[in-house]
């Protein structure tokens, strides 16, 4: 992509209305724009890497064997009303009529409606297990959006939801979506904290929220300082056994939010034990038959009987996640995306628009790259080598490629990572396999 036919609003001050880092740097970068609270328009650079995020989420649920499908925004409060949450989930749902004084709302989650689905469709014991998910905005009417996309109103999640004939089937699902949560996560540079955690309005009695430690988070955390380091996630999934042991043994270490602090637990960690500040950004639970029970889903089980199916959810805050991202890898001078979910892989930096032979050079290594199938950020506006630089290190692509006429004389153009500000010399040729081979 050339910078000069591009859509990257950056801004050179840090805006007034936002408190945290990740906020600011995202309103500079030209990540989004709000519309209204909590409503935000995402520009082209954020809307790259709300897609990588999202692609990461897909690529494992599909791998722990969740099946994606899409609903719709809206719903019916009649179906709401069939689990009796239209009544008792208050302000923070968007009720909306329509011309024929129907009313509808905005989902703030979808249990009642993959019940609905999921009830139509199943009908014996070999339509289980299942675990269905997908990627869709929701809305909820917080009381006080802030931090950016941290706490919008509107913003991405993704839910699945699991259905099993069986306790012992379900605790199986929920451990194969712990897992990968906690892969998932690792794939986008985060260690996420899988905290004990209360249930609330969604019900039932298992539940975890994954917590990235910043101390802007929102919510206060305790953990045993075991979770400090890299864990292995080598485990086999598909063997209940071998899962629940693993899940088991990563829970040994003490980790809670405020609400479920555990005093004898903490007195056992003793010295070990830490406290911070955590973003939550995944939430799994396990509630058994709340909404199957409610909602009359049954199936016939491999006696005949008719067995009431267990459930469990699994929300990640897909849009939340790239403010988490972004508050843990940053520095004074702006963004420094994972490579995993950055915008582009390379800015090609030509210090000299007005000057034939740098044109020639960063013309034909932008093609280069584009060739292989890197994706370069070309910036070939007609513009102070200075401004370039800034904007590059703000937006945090994980490589630089600066040609200027002094390097090109000499036959080198500069390769800078901009995680370490590591610089080296090299030919273009070299640059290229560099940043395309890795
Ligand atoms: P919170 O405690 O932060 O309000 P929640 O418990 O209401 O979250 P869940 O219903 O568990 O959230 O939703 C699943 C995930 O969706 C959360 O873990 C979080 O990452 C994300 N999420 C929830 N509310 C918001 C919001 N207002 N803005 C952005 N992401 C959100
Ligand atoms: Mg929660």
């Amino acid at each position: 992509m050339r910078l000069s036919r591009y859509f990257l609003p950056v801004m050179k001050e840090s805006p007034a209305e936002a408190q945290i880092v990740s906020h600011k740097l995202m309103l500079r970068a030209g990540l989004v724009r709000q519309q209204a609270a909590g409503i935000y328009a995402w520009l082209p650079l954020g809307t790259r890497v709300l897609h990588k995020i999202a692609q990461i989420v897909r690529e494992e649920q599909d791998r722990a064997g969740a099946i994606e499908l899409l609903m719709p925004t809206l719903q019916s409060a009649d179906l709401w009303r069939e689990s009796g949450r239209y009544d008792a989930y208050g302000p923070e749902m968007l009720r909306i009529t329509d011309r024929h004084d129907r009313e509808i709302l905005y989902g703030p989650t979808n249990e009642e409606m993959i019940t609905a689905i999921f009830r139509d469709a199943a009908r014996s014991y070999r339509d289980l297990p299942r675990t269905l998910y997908h990627i869709q905005w929701k809305f909820r009417d917080e009381v006080r959006p802030r931090f950016g996309v941290m706490r919008g109103r509107e913003f991405l999640m993704k839910d699945a939801y699991s259905f099993d004939l069986d306790e012992q089937g379900a605790r199986h699902s929920y451990n194969r979506m712990f897992v990968a949560y906690l892969r998932t996560y690792a794939r986008m540079g985060l260690r996420a904290i899988p905290m004990q955690a209360d249930t609330g309005p969604i019900g039932g009695d298992l539940s975890h929220e994954f917590i990235v430690l910043a101390p802007t988070g929102e919510s206060e955390v305790f953990y045993h300082k075991a979770w400090e380091q890299d864990r292995s996630l080598d485990v086999d999934a598909d063997d209940a056994a071998a899962l629940q042991a693993f899940v088991g043994g990563l829970t040994a270490d003490y980790a809670a939010t405020d609400e479920k602090r555990d005093e004898g637990r903490e007195r056992e960690a003793g010295e070990a034990l830490r406290t911070s500040r955590g973003i939550e950004v995944g939430h799994i639970f396990y509630f058994g038959t709340k909404y199957s029970a409610a909602m009359g889903l049954k199936v016939q089980g491999p006696d005949g009987s008719d067995v009431v199916p267990q459930m469990g959810s699994y929300g990640i805050g897909v849009s939340r996640l790239m403010g988490a991202i972004i508050e843990a890898s940053h520095d004074d001078k702006g963004i420094i995306w994972p490579e995993a979910v950055a915008p582009f892989k390379v800015g090609l930096i030509n210090m000299r628009a007005d000057d034939a032979a740098c044109a020639a050079a960063a013309d034909d290594l932008y093609q280069k790259l584009s060739d292989a199938g890197v994706e370069v950020l070309y910036d070939d506006r007609d513009e102070r080598g200075g401004a370039k630089f800034a904007t590059m290190d703000l937006i945090g692509l994980p490589w630089q490629i600066v040609i200027g006429p002094k390097g090109l004389a000499n036959g080198v153009v500069e390769l800078k990572r901009r995680a370490t500000g590591e610089r080296e010399e090299l030919s273009a040729e070299a640059a290229l396999a560099k940043v395309a081979g890795r």
